[in-house]
């Protein structure tokens, strides 16, 4: 299998302002970009070294009236609302606390009335099932729980380990692309997601409060869409998958969306302020949500995307292809939020980024039937020349926001 090449800017910048860099990839709500890795985007640094995510997080701090944007919601949702028993928002979710907060409030603040939907995780961890459970049972909602063909979802997963290093290709897709499908199925208009990706530092541009599901495929070009590092056209001659297996994972079709002109999907962080910490102690409150027991490896934190054995994959996984693992990540976030200082940051991923992710190791690979040598060995193959450099004791990162790094 060819490797694919990632096209991250070969000279690595870090923000001055918290600990990403210039390697992140960004997605924008495009299809191209989110289907085909290879063609992401990544994180723009500009002439003063600040990121596009902490620009944002400074215009959300200082320009942004949330008086007048909490106007807008109210007026967004009273023109949606339907008062004769039908729901009328679709809140995509598994619990966590972003959409257990997301969900509660326009239920019982704004008095929606919605249908959640939920993508389950590709392996539930024990403490993710746990709180996809509270949040319909203590929280109150209809759920549309929805589980794809599980031979179809280990066969795309494990070839996009092969190709593309992304354990959670599938699961991204097919979160992303099941609302608007759904949605369409029940006469609803109006999606609700909770976190705007301007805030993990998708250009700023594309930052409306309002998307219109621009997310859709044309019939005629669906061959040269890629899925799992894969043109279409080959998952359907060359590995013998049907149309049928793979349509969950693409985008609703533009001639849907066409006899939909009304649906709308918007971000909740674009009305209300946004501040993760806070929504972890509202839905512990109002949905029953628990944080994991234990430290969640490669970061320092207990509360955020716990529900999949993947997700851990998932994160040491971006750590090896761009150089930036879950506490990058996390302490960003912090950092910007001011619970920690820029300081605090940098120690952090010192100590936690990058760490091997052997808790559930075992489990997840055992489902993909990899072996572990195999796995040790694709991740080899998808380090990157400008970041990684191997030495007598292991790989190195060329470059750390610590300036550890070998060519620092
Ligand atoms: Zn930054």
């Amino acid at each position: 299998m060819k490797k694919i090449k990632f096209t991250s800017p070969k000279k690595v910048l870090f923000c001055k302002k918290c600990v990403l860099s210039n390697q992140k990839p960004v997605t924008i709500p495009e299809f191209k970009h989110t289907i085909n890795r290879t063609g992401a985007l990544y994180m723009n640094i500009d002439k003063d070294g600040i990121c596009d995510a902490c620009k944002y997080h400074a215009i959300k701090y200082k320009t942004i009236s949330w008086s007048k944007r909490e106007k807008e919601l109210k007026k967004l949702l009273n023109k949606f609302r339907k008062n004769n028993g039908e729901y009328d928002c679709l809140i995509p979710g598994s619990g966590g606390k972003d959409s257990a907060f997301t969900a509660h409030i326009l239920k019982y603040k704004y008095g929606m009335n919605p249908l959640t939907i939920t993508w389950p995780p590709i392996l539930y961890t024990d403490y993710g099932y746990e709180n996809f459970k509270n949040w319909l049972e203590v929280g109150g909602f209809d759920n549309i729980s929805f589980k794809p063909n599980p031979i179809v979802q280990k066969k795309l997963t494990k070839l996009s380990i092969q190709n593309l290093l992304h354990p959670f290709q599938t699961f991204i897709l097919g979160q992303k692309n099941l609302a608007p499908k759904i949605a369409y199925n029940y006469g609803i208009d109006l999606i609700f997601y909770g976190e705007s990706e301007a805030e993990y530092g998708a250009p700023i541009k594309n930052n409306a409060s309002s998307l219109r599901a621009k997310s859709a495929y044309v019939e005629k070009n669906i061959k040269n869409i890629y899925l799992s590092g894969i043109k279409y056209s080959d998952l359907i001659k060359k590995f013998n998958f049907k149309k049928n297996d793979l349509d969950i994972y693409l985008p609703i079709s533009e001639e849907k969306i066409k006899k939909r002109k009304k649906l709308q999907v918007h971000y909740l962080g674009y009305y209300l302020k946004w501040i993760p910490q806070e929504n972890y102690y509202y839905s512990v409150e109002n949905c029953g949500f628990k944080a994991r027991p234990f430290r969640t490896q490669g970061t320092f934190q207990k509360f955020q995307s716990i529900d999949d054995k993947i997700d851990d994959l998932h994160y040491y996984t971006s750590f090896i292809k761009f150089g930036l693992g879950r506490t990058s990540h996390d302490a960003a976030k912090e950092v910007r939020n001011k619970h920690i200082t820029l300081q605090e940051g940098k120690k952090l991923v010192e100590k936690f980024d990058g760490e091997f992710p052997d808790i559930y190791l075992n489990d997840v690979l055992k489902y993909l039937e990899i072996t572990k040598d195999s796995f040790i060995k694709t991740c080899d193959n998808f380090r990157q020349d400008h970041l990684w450099k191997k030495t007598n004791s292991g790989w190195k990162l060329r470059h750390t926001i610590n300036k550890t790094g070998t060519d620092d």
